[in-house]
Parts: C-alpha cells; structure tokens; sequence
C-alpha cells in the first residue's frame, strides 16, 4: 500500500476469473483487494458432479499449475479430453483431432466450475497478500486522478491504482462505469445435464452441429457425459419438460447414438446464450476481464479460458509496469491491457459466432459446402494443427 493506504488493486468479483487474478497478483506482492457479494458454496468429493463444467485447455491448466492451485484441482475430480471429434447431422464427414498427434497426453479437461472457484477461494484463504471482503458489493464507483475508488453497501470505501471489474456477464461494474455492449441474442438456450452412456465414452469430447444448434457430449471423471445441448427457446422450453425417458430417446437419436442408449439422465438445467463484446475494456482506472467484458456462444468451450487469457495478460502488464517504475494504473499501461485482449476476444467471439451461423444455415447447398469445408480441413494436416493449437492457447 502506499502512503495513502491505496491497494495496488482491487478486484470486484470473486468468480474464477476474479478469484485468479487476486491471487495471481498477491503471488507477485502486489496489494490486492477481492470483493464479492456471496461465498461460493464450497466444492465436496460426496457430492454428485455438478452441472455447471467448463472445458479448460492447456494455457488455462499452465496458468492454475503456475499460481498452486492445479495439483488440488486434477486431485479432486477431473474428466481429461485426448481426443475430439465434430460432425455435421445434414453433410458429410467429420473433424477428428487426437492429443497424441499434437505430441500432448490431453487436448483439455473437463472440470466443474464450482471446483475451480473453491480450489482458488482456498487459496486465497491461505494467501496473507489479498484482502477478501466477501459479503461486499459495490455501490458507487468514481475514478480520480490517482485512485478509482468504491462505496460498498456498509459505506465502507476502498481506493486502488486499479480496479478490475470481475463481476460477470451482467457487470453492475461494467453498467455504472457507462460501458456499453455489442450484443447478439442467439434466442438459444443450452440444457445441460450428466448422462450415463450405453458406450464408453473414451476420453473424447463429441459435438454434433444438429439444425437448432449443436449437441456436445463431455467426457466426465465417473464415466458419464456432460451434455451441452444448445436448442431454440421453444425447443429449449420442451426438452426441459421431458420426462426421464423421452429426454433420453430424444437425446439419443439426437446424438445418433453415437454411445449407444442414455441409459440415465439426472435432473436438466438451462442457460440462455448471446453475444456479448463491451465497446471498451479501460474507464479511467478500471478494466473489465472475464465475462464482464466478454461473453461467448459455448459451442467451442471458450468462455473461461478467455477469461484466464486476460488474467494472464493483465498479470504481466501490471508487472512490467511495476518493474519500470511506472504508475500500474496509468492510462498508456491500461490500454497496452486492451489492445491486447479486445481483438483476440472479439475474434474468437465472431469466429466462433460465423461458425454458429454456417452450422444454423438450412438447405442442401449449405451441407454440401459444410462438408466440404470439413472434409478439407481434415485433410490438411497444417491447418488442423492450427485449429488444434487456437483452441489450446498456445497462438
Ligand atoms: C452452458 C455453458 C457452458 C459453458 N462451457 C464452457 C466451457 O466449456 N469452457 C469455457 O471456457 N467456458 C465455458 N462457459 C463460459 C464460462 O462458464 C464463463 O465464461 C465463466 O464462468 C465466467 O467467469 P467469470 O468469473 O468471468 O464470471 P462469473 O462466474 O459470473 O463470476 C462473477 C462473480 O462476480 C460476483 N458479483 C457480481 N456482481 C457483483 C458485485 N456488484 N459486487 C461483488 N461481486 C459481484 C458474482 O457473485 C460472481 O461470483 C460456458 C458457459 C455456459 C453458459
């Protein structure tokens, strides 16, 4: 803290990308700050795998190895992908990348949300260097010349060189600091649900581009499927009031039974799916990261690695800027934060959103140059390397 008593940063939002970044900085000795409305609840082996998993890839595991929470995560309960195959319901051909190909033991793991949150929130807990305040919620932000500082609820006030808005696709942060978005409503929801499969499902993540939208089955720990299934509201709104048995047949055939019957289902959920890029990531003093900033179509397992991806960048900006002596929450060393994370946010969200729109095109010419595209990028090897290695962070 400097004379003032200003944290060096002040992180509003204690999801996994908040929780990530205050830790990530109080390991580098920065002052920091975590406010978050309400402590997640806690993450317990007895209890079954929750609904909510994320498909994390290899950076993301670099980057939670590097900040000590990887080893309690991988101990606890983790589902590795090595292989992913993605097919088209009305072409031909199918996408098939292998871990081993690409000279790795695992293309990805599937986690449960929950776990990655309470692996970091035990961290912290043990970190002296990040103050949590939690329940606390920001009721007034104002950026000054030297500090941004907030109101809490209680009228308690905290000043920082930074303040990062971590607080989620709805970002009160994001509203009042005046951020507008660029949004596009897919009038899809995802029904998610674990499934027990009549076949192994060999450590492969499976995604089949179906016309209402595409159906992923992840490989979880235990053997069974995390399903993804992304579906038109009204189409949404009638798979949920399935019973047990029609969900399963419907979800079957919808599969293609590709693992043979669903033998079991446990109870569905839903989550509505937009578009959403904020027109800035820097107001004054305050940066968003994570899905404040952010918020992508699930079909390519991307949301949260995003996420990560700018704690990491933001990580080196803030200390490259300590190392030269400089003021980290200047203007020139905020903007250095959103060039680089806006375009590569924003490509990976139109990329994945044209991707949306080819595999929602009906008609037969549509398959037919679906197919194709497919069939070609399957067979050049130098291009599927390049996929492979996008969707793992590695360019
Ligand atoms: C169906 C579905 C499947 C997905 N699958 C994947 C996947 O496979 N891979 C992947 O990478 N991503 C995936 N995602 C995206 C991923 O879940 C999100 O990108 C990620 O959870 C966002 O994390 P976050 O920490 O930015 O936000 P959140 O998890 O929303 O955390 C925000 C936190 O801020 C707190 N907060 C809010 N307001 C305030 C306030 N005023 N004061 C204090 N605290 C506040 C909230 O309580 C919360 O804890 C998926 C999303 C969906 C919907």
């Amino acid at each position: 803290m400097n004379r003032r008593g200003d944290l060096d940063v002040l992180v509003v939002g204690g999801g996994a990308i908040g929780a990530a970044l205050a830790l990530a900085l109080a390991r580098d000795e920065f002052d920091v700050a975590l406010i978050e409305k309400s402590a997640p609840k806690p993450w317990r082996a007895e209890d079954d795998v929750d609904l909510r998993v994320v498909a994390l890839a290899p950076d993301t595991r670099e980057m939670l190895d590097n900040i000590g929470v990887w080893s309690a995560i991988v101990a606890s309960r983790v589902g590795p992908y090595r292989r992913m195959r993605v097919w088209d319901a009305g072409a031909p051909g199918e996408l098939a990348f292998d871990a081993a190909e690409h000279g790795n033991a695992a293309l990805g793991w599937i986690i449960e949300n929950r776990l990655v949150q309470d692996a970091l929130w035990q961290a912290i807990a043990a970190h002296p260097g990040v103050r949590l305040v939690c329940p606390g919620e920001v009721s007034e932000v104002e950026n000054t010349d030297d500090a941004a500082v907030v109101a809490l609820a209680d009228d308690t006030r905290l000043r920082a060189r930074v303040l990062v808005a971590a607080d989620g696709a709805e970002s009160p942060l994001r509203k009042q600091l005046g951020i507008g978005c660029a949004e596009r409503d897919y009038a899809q929801r995802a029904v998610v649900a674990h499934v027990a499969t009549e076949r192994a499902h060999e450590d492969t993540a499976w995604q089949r581009f179906l016309p209402g939208g595409p159906l992923a089955f992840l490989p979880l720990a235990d053997g069974r499927c995390s399903i993804v299934w992304s579906l038109p509201n009204d189409e949404a709104a009638r798979i949920l009031a399935l019973d047990d048995e029609a969900f399963r047949n419907e979800l079957g055939c919808a599969f293609d039974f590709r693992l043979g019957t669903i033998v079991a289902a446990t109870a569905r959920a839903a989550f509505p799916l937009r578009l959403r890029l904020a027109e800035k990531y820097v107001a004054g003093r305050c940066v968003l990261a994570g899905d404040a900033a952010h918020v992508v179509h699930p079909l390519a397992g991307q949301g949260m690695n995003l996420g990560f991806r700018d704690v990491a960048c933001l990580r080196r900006v803030l200390g490259d800027a300590r190392k030269r002596g400089s003021d980290v929450g200047a203007a020139h060393v905020l903007r250095r934060y959103e060039r680089e994370r806006r375009s590569e946010n924003a490509l990976a969200a139109r990329g994945l959103d044209v991707i949306q729109r080819v595999f929602d095109l009906p008609g037969v010419p549509a398959a037919f140059f679906r197919s194709i595209g497919v069939m070609a990028i399957q067979r050049a090897a130098p291009l599927k390397d390049l996929i492979a290695a996008a969707a793992a962070g590695r360019i």
